[in-house]
């Protein structure tokens, strides 16, 4: 068969939801265009297995950056890791690699480059695991076009522009490397700044927004990004409803009737790029997309009457929708609605539908967004035996360097306790963080021998783009310029996490 578009990807494809892949070959195939997958590529020649594109590659290392995925926080291989079910089939800096692939096997093609690694190295970024900074992933990838966040918009227009042999500026949501800077883009500290001087790269950072044009200057030529387009509750309900058939690779069963709820972050937590992937603003499904596609699974040959998962990034964000003001910060803003009563709403229509036993709430939940009311629908009705936050450190200046500092844990498990449900409250911490000594250590470990029921503890791991990435780099607060303590080498992480793990689960 001849395509129109191949889609190269590091993940094994799926026909889900849960599959960014899948969204856009369904989205594509509606459009009239023939789309190929191949996944997990593991050496050159198979990029040619499925021919030339007509139109063009689509490349992606999949949801998780290559590099995290690879190796541990403390830089060593996950295959040494025994608990995982490493695949190894995946190459370091996966974008890059696949995309020369391609250009080696059919040097005229057209590349689109797009999802996490993509989008979270667009700029120049501190890369944690060759320790340096390096150029915008558009220059090692040599691709055309680089899709940032949600690519469904985008891929639709290039798709278009392609066919009609137009070229591939201006559109939203995308990045390109150009020669000339017009005034309508907001110019970021160029490479040669930010190599230079460490000040340079925190006002760098200050400036990384998706709803902006900016451009960077890469020694004579420069990066453009478009601002992302508007994704709309009824774009979501589109793509949601499209005709799935829900097939997921076994290690995937527990969430093959995972319905999603949502997209967006309003958290702000400066370790996490949600915010430059799927954008900070919350944009939530209409309840009836939502229903009907519950319905649909009862459907489904093998659907037990389960729901696996209703959710999203944070699930107790959906309907927290901007309305109002569209000020930079929902999370910080008077009109937030923090009743939940919208998602209280929709579970109990979703429980009331027929061939459904049970509603499962796997995605975290911000228990700092948890109103009374919603705490205990969900804790009666959505949980097995666990509900499980992430409050991620107990010291208040590294949560005040996480900007995690809003929440009361204390009144929030009195709160759980006093439902007398037989459930528990389970918590994952982050420790190594920015702001993180021995002695910080120290506190979590008592804190987390106090709480008993510590279900994981993760050594921070500087990812592309985020501030507290930036504050690892730099040794500074981004927005104060003020100094910051930070564990660097390999010792001081070990020694922190030694520390958290033997109280976990009262070890
Ligand atoms: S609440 Fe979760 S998804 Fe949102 S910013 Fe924080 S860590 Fe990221």
């Amino acid at each position: 068969m001849d395509y129109d578009i191949i889609f190269v990807t590091g993940e094994v494809f799926f026909d889900h939801p849960l599959c960014g892949v899948a969204i856009l070959k369904r989205i594509l195939e509606k459009n009239g265009y023939k789309v190929g997958i191949i996944d997990m590529p593991r050496r050159s020649d198979d990029v040619k297995k499925l021919g030339k594109p007509k139109l063009f590659f689509g490349v992606s290392s999949g949801s998780i950056d290559s590099m995290v995925r690879n190796y541990t926080p403390l830089k060593k291989l996950r295959k040494s890791d025994k608990n995982l079910n490493y695949n190894e089939s995946v190459p370091d800096r996966a974008v890059t690699v696949y995309s020369n692939w391609i250009k080696y096997n059919f040097k005229d093609s057209i590349i689109v480059i797009g999802g996490t690694e993509a989008t979270l190295r667009r700029f120049v970024h501190y890369d944690y695991w060759d320790n340096k900074l390096r150029k915008p992933i558009l220059f090692d990838s040599r691709a055309d076009i680089l899709v940032y966040g949600s690519a469904e918009k985008q891929i639709l227009e290039i798709a278009e522009r392609i066919k009609n042999k137009k070229d591939l500026k201006n559109i939203f949501g995308t990045c390109i490397i150009s020669k000339e800077l017009s005034k309508d883009f907001i110019e970021l500290p160029s490479y040669d700044d930010v190599v230079n001087s460490k000040e340079k790269f925190c006002d760098m950072q200050n400036l990384f927004s998706n709803d902006k044009n900016l451009a960077q200057k890469i020694d004579n030529r420069y990066v453009l990004q478009y601002k992302n387009p508007v994704y709309t509750s009824k774009d979501l309900d589109d793509y949601y409803e499209l005709p799935f058939t829900r097939e997921v690779p076994k290690e995937l069963r527990g969430f093959q009737f995972s319905v999603v709820t949502h997209r967006g972050c309003i958290g702000e937590c400066n370790f996490c790029s949600l915010s430059l992937t799927q954008g900070n603003r919350i944009i939530s499904r209409s309840e009836k997309s939502i229903l009907k596609e519950i319905k649909n699974l009862t459907k489904f040959k093998y659907f037990k009457g389960n729901v696996d998962d209703l959710g999203g990034p944070s699930a107790n964000m959906y309907g927290m929708d901007c309305t109002k003001c569209r000020t930079n910060s929902c999370i910080n803003c008077n009109n937030l609605d923090r009743t939940n009563k919208r998602l209280i709403n929709l579970l109990r229509k979703a429980r009331e539908i027929k061939g459904i036993k049970k509603i499962c709430i796997k995605s975290g939940i911000r228990y700092d967004l948890a109103s009374p009311e919603y705490l205990m629908e969900v804790v009666l009705n959505h949980v097995y035996d666990n509900l499980k936050i992430a409050p991620e450190h107990v010291n208040k200046d590294v949560l005040r360097l996480m900007n995690k500092d809003k929440g009361n844990l204390k009144k929030f498990i009195s709160d759980f306790n006093s439902l007398k449900s037989g459930k528990k409250l389970s918590f994952y911490f982050m420790t190594a963080h920015p702001g993180s000594g021995v002695k910080e250590a120290e506190e979590l470990a008592e804190a987390i021998k106090n709480l008993k029921n510590a279900e994981a503890v993760q050594v921070f791991t500087p990812t592309p783009m985020t501030v507290s990435t930036c504050m690892y780099y730099t040794g500074m607060d981004p927005k104060t310029k003020k100094k910051v303590k930070i564990p660097y080498t390999y010792l001081e992480k070990k020694v922190q996490k030694r520390f958290v793990l033997k109280n976990i689960n009262g070890k």
